[in-house]
């Protein structure tokens, strides 16, 4: 690409409305422009990046012997309704009407369209395993679109589906796609984990997340000293902290805590540890307040509790009900009179002489035990915490952070059953056919590899994965003797197949090599002076050294850097970690 005449800009000031670094690198170079909130304009860089990374995906799905098709995205509104979906989706769907006032909404995701089509080619055992993919738009309409291409309302996913007989044919159609997804993580240049993750509105008997390592990202992952656990916190199960001792139970006392609706306010306030508080939280399940006990310094665990109930929501109440069901301000809630049902952590079954909001503004009780109130129901609520005991082998739990680039769902049964995806299995009976469903986010992935690939210059792509992986830059584009050697550069980089940005602009040469490392090409070739004794000088980005070399001296360093660069791995056939 001459960049003299063609659509490329970089922006010198940080992007205003940008949150992440990856979208303010990614909007200042000009690669993607947003559009309105969470939907992105890509723009000829962006794109290309967008197009390489498709091109791993389709390379991976086809060795699986994957089958790539296009579905609609404008999908009836029933098939959701179908297959018990739509009130799980909400209001993340966006829904329409067309002419004739029929109900459509724009596909979050095609579990549902998939099996219609499944259903076309199964008859009995034989027609089966095979499976399906595509790339296509998806629109959610996220409550809080946030970190650029990381959580948008509209975006490409490639997704597939599985079609199996039976749960172990099932298994090893997940293999394939688990292996697959590997491959895929690892030639995007990710650093990444596994993790077991919640099944969600997919539903399903397993799901497990590809979660790029990064310290912004929107998820906690729990991880052991011993290295045998690797979990999203959203799941990860918890082993309550017991006591040494048991304690004498105390006489439970009412307290007057003046302006102390927060646990810091009241730990501070009666110099008690926040161990030694239960919070009590307000929720509103599925339409129905739930007060919530945990210990002062835990957190509860909101997926936890969904599935604790089966519920389709789970959100804080507002203010109105907890001063409805407490007759208090908030900040004071607990468990004793409280005009709700009452469910707890198991670890505060474990407590003694604790402190709780007493339903009473201002006031707290101290010295509460078990016996001083009614409990509904216990269990697994709170999320796990640094230091806390690993569930699997006592080791010590840390945290890291990762974005979740892909995500595999061993779905069993749930689609075929409510769609009615059935087969004739050797004894000519009725059985269900089993299901898997994969997908990737590839302007996620994309943004990922920028959060994991940047420095204080800009963009420092992989080699592979930069839009262009050479950039000549021309300092005197009216000087013959330069811009016919950066000309014969050009041809010679393009001859050995690399992706080159000729920059002929009129500019000063610190302006061009700054926007160059804004963009992150991989290597850059300045055709300057030395262009007399047919010269070019030759750098690695982010390199503090530079080498003079000939053209083809040139040429034959960036193919073999860039060969070097490349990830070659495969993982087919590996058993499940
Ligand atoms: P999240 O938990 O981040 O909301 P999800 O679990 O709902 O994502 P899946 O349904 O598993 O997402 O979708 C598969 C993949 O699609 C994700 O792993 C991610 O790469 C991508 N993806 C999902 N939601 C978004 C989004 N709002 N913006 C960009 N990519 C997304
Ligand atoms: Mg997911």
């Amino acid at each position: 690409m001459r960049l003299k005449n063609s659509y490329f800009y970089t922006l010198k000031e940080n992007a205003k409305d940008e949150d992440s670094v990856s979208s303010n690198l990614l909007v200042r170079a000009g690669y993607i422009k947003k559009s309105s909130a969470g939907v992105y304009m890509m723009l000829p860089l962006g794109w290309k990046v967008m197009k390489h990374i498709e091109e791993i995906l389709r390379e991976e799905m086809d060795r699986t012997d994957c089958q790539e098709l296009l579905m609609p995205a404008l999908i009836p509104e029933d098939i959701y309704v179908a297959s018990g979906r739509r009130a799980g989706f909400g209001d993340s769907m966006f829904s329409l009407k067309d002419r004739k006032k029929q109900s459509y909404v724009l596909g979050p995701t095609h579990e549902e369209l998939f099996a219609q089509a499944a259903k076309m080619k199964i008859k009995s055992y034989k027609d089966m395993p095979f499976s399906l993919y595509q790339l296509e738009t998806k629109f959610r309409d996220e409550p809080r679109p946030r970190f650029g291409l990381i959580r948008t309302r509209e975006f490409i996913m490639k997704d597939a589906y599985t079609f199996d007989v039976d749960e172990k044919s099932c298994d090893a159609s997940y293999l394939k796609q688990y292996n697959a997804y590997k491959n895929i993580m690892e030639r995007l240049h990710l650093n990444y984990r596994i993790v077991k993750a919640d099944t969600g509105i997919m539903g399903g008997l397993l799901s497990e997340e590809f979660q790029a390592i990064s310290p912004r990202g929107e998820d906690t992952i729990v991880l052991c000293s011993n290295n045998d656990l690797s979990s999203n916190i959203e799941v990860c199960p918890c082993v309550p902290e017991k006591p040494d001792h048991r304690e004498e139970e105390k006489e439970l006392t009412l307290v007057h805590t003046p302006n102390s609706g927060t646990i810091e306010e009241v730990t501070d306030f009666l110099h008690e540890p926040a161990k030694k508080f239960v919070k009590t939280l307000i929720y509103n399940i599925d339409g129905r307040p739930v007060a919530v006990m945990v210990r002062g310094d835990r957190e509860v665990n909101e997926t936890k509790l969904q599935k604790f109930y089966g519920a389709q929501s789970v959100e804080l109440a507002d203010a109105a009900t907890v001063e409805e069901v407490t007759g208090a301000k908030v900040g004071f809630a607990g468990p004793i009179g409280i005009k709700c049902e009452v469910i707890a952590d198991e670890e505060v079954l474990y407590m003694q002489n604790f402190v709780v909001g007493a339903n009473k503004t201002d006031y707290h009780y101290q010295n509460v035990n078990l016996k001083d109130f009614k409990l509904d129901g216990h269990g697994d609520l709170r999320n796990i915490m640094e230091g806390d005991t690993c569930p699997k082998c006592g080791g010590k739990i840390s945290f890291a952070h990762g974005i979740e680039v892909g995500n595999t769902f061993k779905l069993g049964t749930k689609y075929s059953k409510a769609m009615n995806l059935q087969y004739l299995d050797q004894n000519n009976q009725l059985q269900d056919v089993w299901m898997g469903s994969y997908g990737v986010g590839v302007a996620r992935a994309m943004a990922a590899i920028v959060e994991q690939y940047n420095d204080e210059n800009g963009i420092a792509w992989p080699a592979d994965m930069a839009p262009y992986q050479a950039a000549i830059v021309l300092i005197a584009p009216k000087d013959e003797t330069q811009s016919a050697l950066a000309e014969t550069m050009y041809q010679a980089l393009q001859k050995n197949g690399i992706d080159t940005i000729l920059d002929d602009r009129d500019a000063r040469p610190g302006f061009k090599f700054k926007d160059m490392d804004l963009i992150g090409i991989p290597y850059r070739i300045t055709v300057g002076k030395k262009a007399a004794d047919d010269l070019v000088e030759f750098k690695v980005r982010g390199s503090d050294t530079s080498e003079d070399l000939t053209v083809e001296q040139a040429a034959a360093k960036v193919r073999e850097l860039l060969d070097a660069s490349i990830v070659h791995v495969d993982h087919q056939g590996e058993p499940h970690d």
